[in-house]
């Protein structure tokens, strides 16, 4: 049975060997199902990067303990167990792009894409944090370098943005009280719309005064409401 030792990967050099593994997280990404024995004999690259895995992995997962244990015992690892820790890997890859999708807005960029397609360029809806602040959130131009990303504003401050596969940048993960709004936000606009024109008294789309009666009591304009797809 073929084993791979530390040799090969001792001698290879640091940049090499994270190299390895990004292509690993690559190829782990792109298919569509386990990797099979015949895979990692094919690559010059997975069984480093398999290596490289195990030796960075923080979890508690057994099975990778137990390899970690046999490869300081052994120096060498079997090719069943170096498919094992690639799969590890594509399982991993796989529960953290499912939770990413679950933590982001598809109600925010849904309403921003039936607002572009009701001729708005860059739709904003204006909604209330934490404190009565006030803040924005407005849709890249989809010609422009972020296309199907949104930014926020909170009173007037870029605040970060939210990327189009709905995950938040640097910025926005570290200001929980615009989370809290977007996540309210996301789960029933219409709900967050009416509280900020009952509020403020303005349309939280285009920011007009609210006069007719009929919008005063919704807390959103009419032609708005249209816009964000509902009438
Ligand atoms: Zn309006």
């Amino acid at each position: 049975m073929p084993t791979f030792t530390l040799d090969n990967y001792i001698t290879t050099s640091d940049e090499d060997k994270k190299e390895n593994y990004r292509k690993a997280i690559l190829l782990a990404k792109e298919m569509d199902r386990k990797f099979t024995d015949e895979d990692v004999l094919a690559s010059d690259f997975l069984p480093n990067g398999a290596l490289y895995y195990l030796h960075i992995y923080k979890g508690n997962f057994d099975y990778m303990i137990s390899m970690r244990n046999n490869l300081n015992k052994y120096h060498a690892l079997y090719l069943g167990q170096v498919r094992g820790i690639l799969n590890v890997l594509r399982a991993e890859l796989a529960r953290n792009e499912k939770e990413q999708n679950a933590e982001g807005f598809p109600q925010i960029l849904d309403l921003f894409e039936k607002a572009k397609e009701q001729g708005l360029k860059r739709p904003r809806i204006r909604f209330l944090i934490e404190g009565n602040r006030r803040a924005v959130i407005y849709a890249a131009i989809s010609t422009g370098k972020n296309p199907g990303c949104f930014y926020v504003k909170v009173s007037s401050d870029y605040a970060g943005m939210v990327h189009a596969d709905g995950g938040a940048d640097w910025r926005l993960n570290q200001n929980e009280p615009v989370k809290v709004a977007l996540r309210a936000l996301d789960n029933d606009p219409i709900k967050v719309l009416a509280q900020y024109g009952h509020e403020t008294g303005e349309c939280g789309i285009c920011g007009k005064t609210l006069t007719d009666p009929i919008s005063v009591s919704r807390g959103i304009g009419p032609v708005c409401l249209g816009r964000v797809g509902r009438n």
